[in-house]
């Protein structure tokens, strides 16, 4: 088989198995199975596959056919530019979370000690500490699994971090300069409703937020002030819907200068706000 004909066996596999992009994701599966570049398949798409290459390239069209997501296949996604390990322990790091990297970068300076919540593949608290060397970073999780694969990319990526296995704030000490999170937010009669990939593969620990969606803002919001510094930053990823009722209950729990950060599309995506 030649990489042409694998890309369109694959293509149209995935294509009747409904996946969406169907003929995108059998490239990055070719890609992955083969390690060939976009150029080279170009240059050469008559090139022969090795049986061990069609072995590997068919599996993994078989996965990706019964809606494994491509993530959990190739072990990889990128974010803020960086390579994290992921599984179905950890939620995949989506890049609508980079908004909420840029927005604390804007405040965490080296020197500083900051706090990421649920911090699950440790996407955020890393790429933080990757671009602001010199912070001191905690990473907390309620999951083992998801600490050891923070620990992972923590090594892979040589940041210094501190990983600890704590429901929230439990076992947190000390005081930071900030606090980041991006809790799991859906509310739990939306599962259901979420694509196959989402809500077969991804942990449901990390989606849910319990009946409105607010559990882990409102436990936040209460208990963060007593983690923060005076003047210390509070920043959070929210759902697109969650634009009002997640300033509410920082406002009513004292903090200052709240305010909603929007995403390229104009949605809302993160709340910054700061203890007075
Ligand atoms: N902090 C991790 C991320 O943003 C995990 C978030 C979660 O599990 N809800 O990808």
């Amino acid at each position: 088989m030649t990489l042409r004909e694998a890309c369109r066996e694959g293509t149209e596999k995935l294509s009747r198995a409904g996946v969406p992009e169907a003929g995108l994701d059998a490239w990055y599966l070719l890609e992955w199975a083969c390690g060939v570049s976009r150029s080279h398949y170009l240059a050469y798409p008559e090139e022969e596959l090795s049986e061990e290459q069609e072995q590997k390239y068919r599996a993994a069209v078989e996965e990706r056919e019964r809606r494994v997501p491509l993530q959990h296949i190739t072990g990889e996604q990128e974010f803020m530019g960086l390579p994290f390990l992921v599984n179905e322990h950890v939620l995949i790091p989506r890049q609508d979370t980079e908004i909420l990297v840029e927005e604390a970068l804007k405040y965490l300076k080296p020197g500083m000690r900051f706090l990421d919540l649920c911090t699950g593949s440790g996407c955020i608290l890393l790429s933080l500490l990757r671009f602001c060397p010199g912070a001191e970073g905690v990473g907390a999780d309620l999951s083992p699994e998801a600490l050891q694969t923070a620990e992972k990319n923590r090594a892979r990526l040589g940041v210094p971090a501190v990983l600890v296995e704590s429901d929230l704030f439990e076992k947190i000490e000390g005081t930071f300069d900030l606090i980041v999170s991006n809790p799991p937010y859906i509310r739990r009669e939306e599962i259901a409703g979420l694509m196959e990939e989402v809500r077969l593969h991804e942990p449901l620990m990390a989606l849910d937020g319990h009946e409105d969606g607010l559990y882990f803002y409102r436990k936040i919001a209460e208990m963060s002030p007593r983690y923060l510094k005076p003047g210390g930053m509070l920043c959070l990823e929210i759902g697109f819907d969650q634009g009002e009722s997640v300033p509410a209950l920082l406002d009513a729990e004292g903090f200052d200068e709240i305010e909603v950060v929007r995403d390229l599309a104009g949605l809302n995506r993160v709340v910054r706000a700061r203890r007075p």
